[in-house]
């Protein structure tokens, strides 16, 4: 059977890669010492600090993205973190905290609730921590949180650095690391990005790098996975030829708008409320007496893909991960038939 063409997969991560991207990675081997080396990583970078929107050197590293999560609190944790919960990969990046060996305070929220900034000063004032831990697009419930605001309130406190995990937010809607001053920054290649996976990709700001150097226990890595550096490279230039990470925030807009006003029209509910909804990942509630499944099974025969929920939101809602390459006409066709297998 061959398989569905380029624009149905529309998993919130891993997503879709488009043919030109995946071709990339059938160029032969290169030596990771090599002088070819050296230069593809050197052709890559101005792409990397335009993508990070950062006038530091953006980190790649052969780890999902969760192994970004760790090098986060193993270089920017010094004794005791404030972690963000509000929904399972929050709660994953808490559990990294206490994993590794430091002390972990949690401020949760319901799910499809975001942390706001008066919410995080309060527990700052409370409890004196060194790091805060929090997730920008929250794919499990599809919230994405207002870490400019987030990032002013930490900013209140002294030696408090901000760890943010972007994974679906970098490369689908605005994230500043340098003019909101973030302390780290990372995402993953699966997801916004829209490369196989593989790769995390971050930014540390000059505080978290002078506080690294002083940490134990830093871990480290060796022979990178070079076929996905091609798909990066290739995906770079292909973010170039659009216009910028810009004019790809401006597409990842309109599709969020789109899935909004198709939802709006036939009263399909959100998880998350407006104004806190993620650009890349729409979490909606499945009417009354259906499940995710009778929504995920049918497009699934008709070759689209879509998440069901997560966790306990798992039968539900449905999950539309609208990011990387994915269009508004592609995204149009896949509402239809999501009507029809709701109606
Ligand atoms: C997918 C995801 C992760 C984990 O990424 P892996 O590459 O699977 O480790 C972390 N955070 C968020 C918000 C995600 O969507």
């Amino acid at each position: 059977m061959s398989e569905p063409a380029f624009g149905r997969f529309f998993l919130p991560g891993p997503t879709d890669v488009h043919p030109e991207v995946l071709a990339a990675m059938q160029r032969p081997m290169i030596g990771h010492r090599s002088g070819a080396m050296e230069q593809l990583l050197a052709g890559i970078a101005p792409g990397l600090a335009r993508l990070f929107r950062t006038s530091g050197s953006v980190l790649v590293g052969t780890a999902s993205a969760t192994g970004f999560m760790e090098l986060a609190v193993r270089n920017g944790v010094r004794r005791r973190a404030l972690s963000l919960v509000n929904g399972a990969f929050s709660e994953r990046f808490a559990r990294i905290v206490g994993a590794c060996g430091k002390e972990c305070i949690r401020l949760d929220v319901p799910l499809g609730c975001a942390i706001e900034a008066d919410m995080l000063r309060d527990a700052l004032r409370r409890t004196p921590v060194d790091a805060v831990t929090l997730v920008h697009s929250e794919t499990s419930t599809g919230v994405l949180q207002d870490v400019e605001a987030l990032a002013a309130a930490a900013r209140e406190f002294d030696d408090v650095l901000l760890l943010v995990d972007a994974v679906t937010s970098l490369a689908g809607s605005p994230v500043e690391p340098d003019r909101w001053g973030l302390d780290f920054t990372f995402t993953g290649s699966q997801k916004a990005l829209a490369l196989p996976p593989g790769l995390a990709l971050g930014v540390a700001s000059e505080r978290m790098r002078a506080r690294a150097k002083t940490l134990p226990a830093r871990g480290q890595t060796n022979t990178p996975a070079i076929s996905l550096f091609y798909a990066l490279q290739v995906q770079l230039a292909r973010i170039e030829r659009e216009g910028g990470v810009e004019a790809r925030w401006a597409r990842h807009d309109a599709m969020r708008r789109r899935v909004e006003e198709w939802s709006a029209a036939r009263d399909v509910a959100y998880v998350p409320r407006e104004g806190r909804r993620s650009w890349t990942v729409s979490c909606l509630k499945v009417p009354e007496g259906k499940t995710a499944q009778d929504v995920v099974a049918p497009l699934k025969q008709q070759g689209w893909t879509i998440g069901a929920g997560y966790g306990a939101l798992k039968d539900s809602t449905i999950r539309i991960g609208h990011m990387g390459d994915h269009t508004v006409d592609g995204l149009e066709e896949l509402l239809g038939l999501i009507q029809r297998s709701l109606s």
